[in-house]
């Protein structure tokens, strides 16, 4: 601001200093004419009363030759440029002729001294009024006033000092007096003179300035890329820019008169817009407002349009000004990218329901696979090459299970059907646990398991989830490592009270080329061929944490091996230190309950294949088994017999297992454990069992320990 004030204030100086030099300079034409005019006329009347005629003539050529001189320089300087101009040598070599002249009429009364009285008068009077007519011109600056009337007068009066017989004291004193007066009625014109320079200066400065803005205004409205109009109350238009033409096709002259409703494509929505004009008429402005127009040729347009009533100082509206921008373009894109965006997610959608009912479907043929392969591991009569045939099949059977989990989970995530229930877990405890589930899997490769947490903490997470993830982690780290290398997992608490549990592994590594797309689903890396896996794990693990608030990542040293971590958002409440090592924890053994024979189950189940396992199991763990096809035979076989428990599939035809529940439920029956045998995992689906009235769900495929566990639960 300050910066711009000096500016502004060394502008105007300088404005000033060049009208100056110019009203000085511009003032010698009349003056120099004046002063040659009147020094021929003196020449004349004293041509005949000098005392020294040579002196007169002497007189006149000095103030001849002092004019022309002066003339060449006025004209040299009109010749100059504003810089040149401005430079003080010019103002100096005005203020030495404004000296030298004065000099000169101060000569006059020595030059062209006269014994008669009469003509000394006319010398004076003749120097009084050159002194007097100088003071218009040279007034423009005070030195210059100075320079001419000191020397002049000084010379003049002296003269009259020892001229002591003509003229008394009296006279000399009046000279001075005037000569005083002079200077000050100088002084008086140079302020005022000053005073106006500067005013008029600033005045023009002013006008200028405005006039500059006008044109830039005029300019903007013309040249912006928003169509600018203004109408009258009628709505008829009186202002239209170029970029009007161009959206809406009018040309100016055209445009001009016609009513703003031209440009409204009115479809059935005539009442928005007069509802808008009813919010005009309110004085409201309209801010970004799309309305759909129509141009010359009737072409729909669609533009935003920033509307102001215009008031007078009654707040009267007295006319609308509008700015219109055409976002027809940026329209369609909008519904482009919504179609396309509509459509992702639809596809999207298709691939999850896909997805999900693959894998209800996949589970049904698994149960039967699984199952039977189980049961025949129990069969003695086989021989070794038979079981370790059945042990193939079990492990590709698991594995296709595991994928078919991972696909369902997947899929329940994509659809944001995944529900968490978050609370507060000891990690100390789910480590331990995890470390049971993988500890066999370690020693088939001799690999140490080396569990430490020095800050164990408790975290916020989904008890289950968080489980699959470090499991993952765990399994990942035995699986892509070597043999008799080891795994070390530690958790810290950081000082923000997050945990991050580490899992190390001393395997093969992964290079930086393929890190960035380890978290990708089915994405397997460069392990594909030799170890088995899904490439889904990690995906959904990275989902899982995200969801649970945390972050993952994974450092890897190609080589050397990997390091994947999770951070949870915790609270460090406990602190112990596990040595898995010297503690080994081992799976807790499924219990092995005598099995009551005298039970009697009915099992609803329309599968055939299905039908043979559950009975073939059932017998297995010795229990009594009658079967139906559908809800109805089991109602009508409950009829008939009292049975202890039943297991029903839940899509059935008929009736399914739902209704079968719900009618058994209302008939008053509370007492028979119902068990639901279902090939669907999402939570709805147990939530369904459990409403239409079922005590539990199993989930297909099952192993046979769940069956007896559960059975045993109910029955007990
Ligand atoms: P999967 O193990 O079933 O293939 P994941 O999603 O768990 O699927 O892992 C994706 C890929 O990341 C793996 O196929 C493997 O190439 C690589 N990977 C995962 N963990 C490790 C690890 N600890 N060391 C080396 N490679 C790993």
């Amino acid at each position: 601001m300050d910066k711009n004030n000096t500016h502004d204030k060394e502008k105007l100086d300088r404005q000033i200093r060049l009208e100056e030099i110019h009203l000085l300079y511009g003032g010698t034409p009349f003056s120099y004419t004046a002063s040659v005019v009147i020094a021929f006329i003196i020449y004349g009347v004293l041509l005949d009363h000098a005392d020294s005629p040579q002196y007169l003539n002497i007189w006149l050529l000095t103030i001849l030759g002092v004019m022309v001189v002066r003339s060449v320089e006025s004209y040299r300087f009109s010749k100059l440029n504003k810089e040149d101009k401005l430079k003080s040598s010019w103002r100096i070599r005005f203020f030495i002729g404004t000296a030298i002249a004065g000099t000169c009429w101060g000569l006059l009364p020595w030059l062209g001294y006269s014994s008669e009285v009469e003509y000394i008068a006319f010398i004076i009077v003749c120097q009084v009024g050159v002194i007097a007519g100088s003071l218009s011109t040279l007034s423009y600056r005070w030195e210059t006033m100075v320079l001419f009337l000191v020397p002049s007068s000084f010379l003049l009066i002296l003269r009259l000092l020892l001229d002591d017989q003509h003229f008394s004291d009296a006279t000399t004193y009046v000279l001075c007096v005037f000569v005083f007066f002079s200077l000050s009625a100088g002084k008086r014109i140079f302020d005022n003179t000053q005073q106006n320079i500067r005013l008029r200066i600033e005045a023009d400065n002013r006008e200028r300035a405005i006039e500059l803005l006008h044109q830039k205004q005029a300019l903007h409205l013309q040249n912006t890329p928003l169509a600018i109009i203004e109408f009258d109350i009628d709505l008829n238009i009186c202002e239209w820019n170029n970029a009007a033409e161009t959206i809406f096709g009018y040309p100016h002259d055209e445009a001009i008169g016609e009513n703003i409703m031209r440009l409204i494509l009115l479809r059935n929505n005539s009442t928005n817009t007069d509802k808008l004009w009813q919010r005009l008429l309110n004085h409201e402005a309209l801010i970004g407002e799309t309305i759909e127009n129509k141009t010359k040729s009737g072409k729909p347009i669609f533009c935003q349009w920033f509307i102001t009533p215009l008031t007078d100082k009654h707040n009267a509206i007295v006319g609308i000004a509008a700015m219109a921008l055409d976002i027809t373009d940026k329209k369609h894109n909008e519904a482009v990218i919504l179609k396309a965006k509509e459509e992702a997610e639809k596809a999207n959608q298709a691939k999850s329901d896909f997805l999900s009912n693959m894998s209800h479907e996949l589970r049904t043929p698994l149960n039967a696979i699984l199952g039977f392969t189980q049961l025949l591991k129990y069969e003695k009569e086989l021989s070794e090459k038979q079981h370790s045939h059945i042990n193939e099949i079990d492990n590709a059977g698991n594995l296709l299970l595991e994928l078919v989990n991972q696909i369902l989970d997947l899929a329940k995530i994509e659809k944001g059907h995944l529900q968490l229930s978050i609370e507060k877990i000891a990690i100390t405890d789910t480590l331990q646990a995890c470390h049971a589930m993988v500890a066999p899997l370690a020693k088939q490769q001799n690999i140490t398991l080396n569990f430490e947490t020095t800050s164990t903490s408790y975290v916020l997470a989904d008890h289950t989830r968080l489980k699959q993830v470090l499991l993952n982690l765990l399994s990942n780290a035995i699986k892509y490592n070597k043999y008799n290398g080891s795994v070390n997992v530690r958790a810290i608490t950081k000082e923000n009270g997050t945990v991050r549990i580490y899992v190390a592994d001393t395997g093969k590594g992964i290079s930086k080329e393929l890190l960035p797309d380890i978290f990708q689903a089915f994405n397997r890396l460069d392990a594909a061929n030799n170890i088995q896996g899904t490439g889904i794990g990690l995906s959904i693990s990275k989902q899982l944490v995200t969801m649970m608030g945390g972050k993952i990542g994974v450092t890897s040293q190609k080589d050397e091996g990997s390091e994947f971590w999770i951070e949870l958002p915790g609270h460090a409440e406990l602190n112990t230190i596990i040595k898995s090592e010297s503690h080994p924890i081992t799976a807790k053994p499924i219990q092995n309950k005598t099995i009551a024979s005298n039970y009697h189950i009915l099992v609803a189940e329309d599968n055939p294949t299905n039908q043979t396992l559950i009975l073939n199991q059932l017998e297995k763990l010795g229990y009594q088994a009658d079967l139906v096809t559908n809800g109805q035979e089991a109602l009508n076989m409950m009829a008939n017999k009292n049975y202890h428990l039943l297991l029903t599939d839940c899509n059935m035809p008929l009736m399914d297992g739902y209704t079968l529940a719900k009618t058994i439920r209302e008939s008053g029956n509370h007492k028979i454990p119902i068990i639901a045998l279902t090939a669907d995992a999402y939570p709805e689906s147990k939530e369904k069992c459990l409403s239409a009235g079922m005590n539990e769900q199993i989930i297909k495929p099952f192993q046979l320990e769940t069956l007896q566990e559960t059975l045993e639960s109910h029955l007990n």
